[in-house]
């Protein structure tokens, strides 16, 4: 395996096609095939931000794939900002449509037009729907499994409320439902307000959830977006008041895609391969047998699986014929389990396990029903491992910068005052090669720009995927 320090690119893309989640030598570039074990984690993923925003009163729906031109025009910035993505389709047949058709590159042009009818009063507010669909962008860039690709795993939240205070009150609950999410997965991340030059098309404000990968290059992960009235008065979203007159609504939205894969895959893994944090993970415990001849390991082997599946835990016995057990352990290693049992004639004998934790190098041996007890336990511990590691990996990749020439060159998460005008912005990145990510929300810190002088707050640039 690559050293993920050293050549953290090579290492990813060794780990996706040898742990078995990903395809990407399927003929579309930038479409590559889930395998099952990606695509079970993703789902867990899934799994988790449901729970979450089903908890906070969403409902889930799906939309069709295909907006109509007419449809996608209404906005003229958010076309604008989509203009050199879209996949368009013209023919059903041989027949050229009446009307070309593009495939979504995220839903607001699909769900709008159908808000406008659902919308009519104050009963009928708020509206809080999302979906879990693929979206199509025609990305032009070079291609990487989960982080630049052409058919994205998308999420994506939409509410329509009565008022501005309303949709307010909805990005901070979705600052709640990251913050348990993120905790599952033990990722770090920082909240940046992205600069008005890049928030996202029809948007009033973006926050962007930009976490740090090994290479020190940052990720974005996730964003949220105040829509105020922009999008609900060309789609003609109201609801009538008493009066009989009608207002706009105020809307949000909230995406995230598999890209929460890729961190957890660069961040959390290491030479030897992946890591999974417990509650996403495909496998949560395999049973390695060690054959004997003295004692009838397999039979042992199962009744502990049997007993852990009766705790909810994913439990897997690996009794291949093929392979030696020593194979086996590194094989479920690089797959990222986060805890094996291996069992001998010593393990049989004793009513004992012999236990190792993924994030850990010592193994344990226990008795069997002391280890039952404590799962959960050793579970939580795995995650705390690597929430601590992450946070100290994100520590030692940011720097403080007082001047440019401290971080020209860099692949580093730069923090640094800015007073946020455009102007400034721009010099900062033409002398580091640094992309401006936004002023920080989780500093009120300020100081004097780093460029002009003048007044500011604290500013992230980084390199950026
Ligand atoms: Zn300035």
């Amino acid at each position: 395996m690559e050293n993920k320090k050293v050549n953290f690119s090579e290492w990813y893309n060794e780990i996706i096609d040898v742990s078995g989640l990903s395809d990407k030598r399927y003929p579309v570039k930038g479409m590559n095939v889930w395998m099952p074990y990606g695509l079970k984690a993703m789902q867990f993923i899934d799994n988790l931000t449901r729970k979450y925003v089903d908890s906070m009163d969403f409902q889930e729906v799906s939309f069709p794939v295909l907006i109509t031109r007419g449809q996608l025009m209404v906005e003229f910035e958010h076309v604008k900002g989509f203009e050199n993505e879209l996949f368009w389709i013209t023919k059903g047949g041989s027949e050229k449509l009446e009307e070309d058709m593009a495939m979504r590159p995220t839903s607001e042009a699909a769900m709008y037009p159908m808000f406008s009818l659902w919308v009519r009063s104050h009963a009928d507010l708020p509206l809080k729907i999302y979906q879990i669909v693929n979206v199509y962008r025609y990305e032009t860039k070079h291609t990487r499994s989960f982080i630049r690709i052409r058919e994205i795993h998308f999420f994506e939240a939409h509410t329509a409320h009565a008022t501005y205070d309303d949709a307010e009150k909805q990005m901070e609950e979705y600052l709640v439902i990251w913050k348990k999410l993120t905790e599952m997965l033990c990722l770090p991340y920082m909240i940046n307000q992205r600069p008005d030059w890049d928030k996202f098309p029809g948007a009033k404000y973006t926050l962007a959830f930009d976490t740090v990968m090994p290479s020190g290059r940052a990720l974005q992960i996730g964003t949220i977006h105040q829509y105020g009235t922009n999008f609900s008065k060309n789609y003609n979203i109201t609801y009538a008041l008493d009066d009989g007159s009608h207002e706009f609504v105020s809307q949000t939205t909230f995406g995230m895609s598999e890209r929460l894969l890729a961190a957890i895959i660069s961040i959390h893994g290491d030479d030897t391969g992946l890591i999974f944090p417990p509650d996403i993970a495909p496998i949560q415990i395999i049973i390695v047998p060690i054959p004997s001849k003295k004692v009838d390991v397999n039979a042992y082997s199962t009744e502990i699986m049997d007993r852990i599946r009766k705790l909810d835990f994913r439990v897997k016995m690996d009794d291949r014929d093929a392979y030696t057990p020593g194979f086996k352990y590194n094989d479920w290693e690089m797959r990222g389990v986060p805890l094996r049992i291996e069992v001998g004639a010593r393990e049989v004998e004793k009513s004992q396990v012999t236990v190792s934790v993924r994030t850990e190098k010592e193994k344990k041996t226990m008795k069997m029903d002391e280890f039952l007890e404590n799962i959960g336990k050793i579970m939580s511990s795995i995650k705390d491992t690597l929430a601590e590691r992450a946070a100290e990996t994100m520590k030692n990749m940011t720097v403080t910068a007082e001047k440019l020439d401290d971080i020209r060159g860099m692949e580093r998460i730069a923090r640094l005052f800015w007073c946020g005008r455009e102007e400034c912005s721009r010099k900062i990145e033409e002398q580091t090669e640094m992309a401006c990510l936004g002023i920080n929300q989780d500093s009120n810190k300020k100081g004097k720009c780093i460029v002009c002088g003048k007044d500011g707050s604290t500013g992230i640039f980084a390199r950026t995927y």
